[in-house]
């Protein structure tokens, strides 16, 4: 049975250019509820360990400078199927290709600066909720 918590990040390009409570207004509208949040400015080092699955590919480089640029918000939220409800809510990956109305669509800048993050799994929801609310402090 699909689990019912995911993990989000409001990415620094969109809280630069002020769609923080948006994105936010969003995320309650569909119906998630806020389980915990956190306003933090990664370091280089915590954004490289979040992102650790991805340190072979091409775009690590720019995605962790690109995290650490500036504050984020990160929150754990909750709903029924949440992962799957979740990524319906952002849009594909490409704000380009992301349908319209969606979060990403409405606010990504491009395939890095996408406005916001969203677990792909259970099991990566529960890592990445524990790396904010547990382990960022004493990484
Ligand atoms: P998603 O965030 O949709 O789960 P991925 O897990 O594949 O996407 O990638 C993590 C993040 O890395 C993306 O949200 C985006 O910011 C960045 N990214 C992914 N693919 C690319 C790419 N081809 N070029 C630049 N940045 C990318
Ligand atoms: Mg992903």
């Amino acid at each position: 049975m699909a689990g019912n918590r995911t993990f989000t990040m409001i990415k620094p390009s969109a809280m630069a250019t002020g769609h923080a409570g948006d994105i936010l207004a969003m995320m309650e509208k569909a119906g998630f509820r806020l389980i915990a949040m956190r306003l933090v400015h990664l370091s280089r080092h915590q954004a490289g360990i979040f992102y650790a699955e991805h340190s072979a590919k091409g775009f690590y480089e720019e995605l962790t400078r690109f995290m650490s640029s500036g504050p984020i918000i990160a929150a754990i939220l909750e709903k029924d199927n949440a992962v799957a409800e979740f990524r319906k809510l952002i849009g594909a990956t490409d704000p380009a290709k992301a349908d319209p109305g969606t979060v990403r669509s409405l606010y990504g800048k491009s395939i890095t600066e996408n406005a916001v993050h969203g677990s792909d799994a259970d099991s990566t929801a529960e890592r990445e909720g524990a790396f904010f609310f547990s382990q960022l402090d004493r990484v």
